[in-house]
C-alpha cells in the first residue's frame, strides 16, 4: 500500500465536519450539520453520488413505536431503537422542511407490525438530488470519486479529520468531527465469506457495488468497537441466473408474496418460517447447500392482494418480472410434475419435496403448522390450486446489520465502551440496530444521520496537538 506520509505532496484542506459516504446517511448528516453551522465535506467513493439510496424504491419507513420495533428485533436494544424511532418522525418533519417530496401511503394491508410509511416522490433519486443540492448552494462541497481511506487522530486520539484518495492522488482534510455512512459491507466479498458463511459467495449483492465495509475497517483501525449480529443482514431472496438482476429490478423481482408460500432447499426440505418474512429467511438462506432455494406457491397465491407493499390499486405481478429479467419460472398442472421438474433442473430431491408439500398442505388443512418439522406463524395458504410454480432464487444483501458500535448519541464507542471523540456513524455503517427484522433502511440513515450531523456540529473545537 502506498504510504502517502512519504509523499512529497499531498494536497491538504479542511472542513468543520467530513462525512464518508453520499447515501441516506451521508446527506442527511451533511446538511444537518450545516443546517447548524458547520462547513461540511462530503466524500464520496463512487463517481456518482447517492449510494443505494439513490436505486432504492424510496420507501421510507418505520415502526412505529418501540414496543412495535422490539417485537422484531429479539435482543434489540431500546435506547438505540427509541432513538431510531423518534429521529424517524423528526427526520421526516426534517425532510418536508427540506422541500423533499413524499406522501404518507395510509391504506396498506396489515403488516407484521404497526408502522409508518412514506413514499418518495416521484422518486428516491429525485430526493437525493436535492438534499445534495441543498448541501452545495450552502457552504458545502461533495467530492465524488473520492474515498475514505483513513481516519486521521491527534495525541489524544480524537479523531481530526481523513486520508482520502480521490482522481489527482491523496488528499488529507482536517476536520473537528468525521461521520462514516458508508453504507455497510456487503459488497465486500471477503467480509461476505468471513461473516456470512461457506456459501458467501453465492450471495447476490443486492446493493451499490462501493459498500465494502471501508467506514468499519477505518473506525477498528482506531480503536472502534463493534456490534452485530455480524451473520444478519436485510435482504431479499432474488431469481437466480440465468435471470439478469441488478439495480434497475431488484425491486421488482421481490417475491413479496413468499409470506404465503413455501421454500425449500436441495434436499427439498423447508429451513424457515416464511411468514417471518423473506428479509429474515434469507438469513437461513445463506447457510443451506448451496445457498440455493425454491419458493413453491400455487395461482391464488401468485394473485394474492396481501402483498405488504403493492397497493390493491398498484399490484406488481412479480412473476411477470422475473420471466422478463430472464429467470427460470416452472409451471405445472399437478406438484409431482413440479418437483419432477425441479428435481430434473436443478437436482431437488424429488420425493422430499413431495413429502413436503404434503406435510404443509395437510398442516394448511388443518389450520395448525406448529406440528411441522420446521413450523410456520401464519400466512397458511395451502398449494392445491393449479398451475402451481416454483422460482429457483438465490439470497440478496442489500446491507449488513453488523457493524460499528455506537450510543443513542450516534458517537462510535471504543472497546471500553468510551466515545471515540469526533467520530460518528450514520445509515448502515451502524450496527447492533437490527438484530432480526427489518424497520427501514432509508430510515436508518435519516434518523442516525440527523443525529449524527448535529451531534457532530455542536463538537467544540479539539484543543492541543489538533
Ligand atoms: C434495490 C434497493 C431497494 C431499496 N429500497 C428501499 C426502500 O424502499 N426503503 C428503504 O427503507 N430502504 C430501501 N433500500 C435500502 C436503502 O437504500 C439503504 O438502507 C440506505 O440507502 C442506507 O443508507 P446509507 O447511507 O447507510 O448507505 P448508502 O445509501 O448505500 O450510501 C453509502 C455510500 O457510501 C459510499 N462509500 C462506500 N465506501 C466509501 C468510502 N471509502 N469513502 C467514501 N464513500 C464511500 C458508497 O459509494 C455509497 O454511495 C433499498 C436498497 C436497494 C439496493
Amino acid at each position: 500500500m502506498v504510504q502517502p506520509e512519504k509523499l512529497d505532496e499531498v494536497e491538504s484542506t479542511d472542513a468543520d465536519i467530513v462525512i464518508a459516504g453520499s447515501g441516506m446517511g451521508g446527506l442527511t448528516a451533511a446538511l444537518s450539520a450545516q443546517e447548524a453551522g458547520a462547513q461540511v465535506i462530503v466524500i464520496e467513493k463512487a463517481p456518482t453520488i447517492g449510494g443505494s439510496a439513490a436505486v432504492s424504491g424510496g420507501t421510507v419507513w418505520c415502526a412505529e413505536n418501540l414496543e412495535a420495533w422490539l417485537s422484531v428485533q429479539p435482543g434489540g436494544d431500546p435506547a438505540l431503537g427509541k432513538a431510531l424511532i423518534d429521529n424517524f418522525f423528526e427526520g421526516v418533519d426534517w425532510l418536508h422542511r427540506q422541500g423533499v417530496e413524499m406522501k404518507e401511503l395510509k391504506n396498506l394491508p396489515p403488516f407484521k407490525f404497526t408502522r409508518r410509511v412514506y413514499q418518495l416522490i416521484p422518486d428516491a433519486r429525485t430526493a437525493i438530488d436535492h438534499l445534495a443540492a441543498r448541501i452545495t448552494e450552502g457552504r458545502g462541497t461533495i467530492l465524488a470519486g473520492t474515498r475514505l481511506h483513513r481516519l486521521r487522530q491527534n495525541g489524544r486520539g480524537r479523531v481530526n479529520g481523513v486520508l482520502a484518495l480521490g482522481p489527482k492522488g491523496f488528499v488529507e482534510i482536517s476536520a473537528r468531527a468525521v461521520v462514516l455512512a458508508t453504507g455497510g459491507f456487503q459488497a465486500s466479498d471477503e467480509m461476505r465469506s468471513r461473516y456470512f458463511g461457506r456459501w458467501a459467495d453465492r450471495i447476490i449483492v443486492r446493493s451499490n457495488p462501493y459498500s465494502t465495509g471501508d467506514g468499519l475497517k477505518a473506525a477498528l483501525d482506531v480503536g472502534a468497537a463493534t456490534s452485530g449480529p455480524f451473520s444478519r443482514f436485510y435482504g431479499h431472496m432474488v431469481p437466480a441466473p440465468p435471470a439478469e438482476t441488478g439495480l434497475h429490478n431488484f425491486v421488482h423481482v421481490k417475491p413479496d408474496f413468499s409470506e404465503y408460500a413455501i421454500f425449500v432447499n436441495l434436499n427439498g426440505d423447508r429451513f424457515d418460517d416464511e411468514f417471518l418474512g423473506d428479509e429474515v429467511t434469507v438469513h437461513a438462506a445463506i447457510h443451506q447447500p448451496e445457498a440455493t432455494i425454491v419458493l413453491i406457491f400455487d395461482e391464488p397465491i401468485r394473485r394474492k392482494r396481501g402483498s405488504p407493499w403493492s397497493s390493491a390499486d398498484s399490484p406488481i405481478d412479480r412473476i411477470e418480472h422475473i420471466r422478463q429479467a430472464g429467470g427460470e419460472v416452472l409451471e405445472a398442472m399437478t406438484l409431482e410434475t413440479l418437483v419432477e421438474a425441479m428435481a430434473s433442473r436443478w437436482n431437488v430431491r424429488r420425493d422430499r419435496a413431495l413429502e413436503t408439500l404434503t406435510a404443509y398442505n395437510a398442516a394448511c388443512a388443518s389450520g395448525d403448522a406448529s406440528s411441522l418439522a420446521v413450523p410456520k406463524s401464519g400466512g397458511l395458504d395451502p398449494i392445491t390450486t393449479p398451475p402451481f410454480y416454483a422460482l429457483r432464487m438465490l439470497p440478496g444483501a442489500t446491507f449488513t446489520y453488523g457493524g460499528v458500535r455506537v450510543n443513542a448519541r450516534a458517537e462510535i464507542v471504543d472497546t471500553v465502551g468510551a466515545p471515540i471523540e469526533g467520530l460518528y456513524a450514520a445509515g448502515a455503517d451502524v450496527g447492533g440496530i437490527y438484530t432480526r427484522g427489518y424497520t427501514g433502511g432509508l430510515s436508518l440513515g435519516l434518523a442516525y444521520g440527523r443525529i449524527a450531523g448535529k451531534g457532530a456540529a455542536s463538537l467544540r473545537e479539539g484543543t492541543g496537538d489538533e
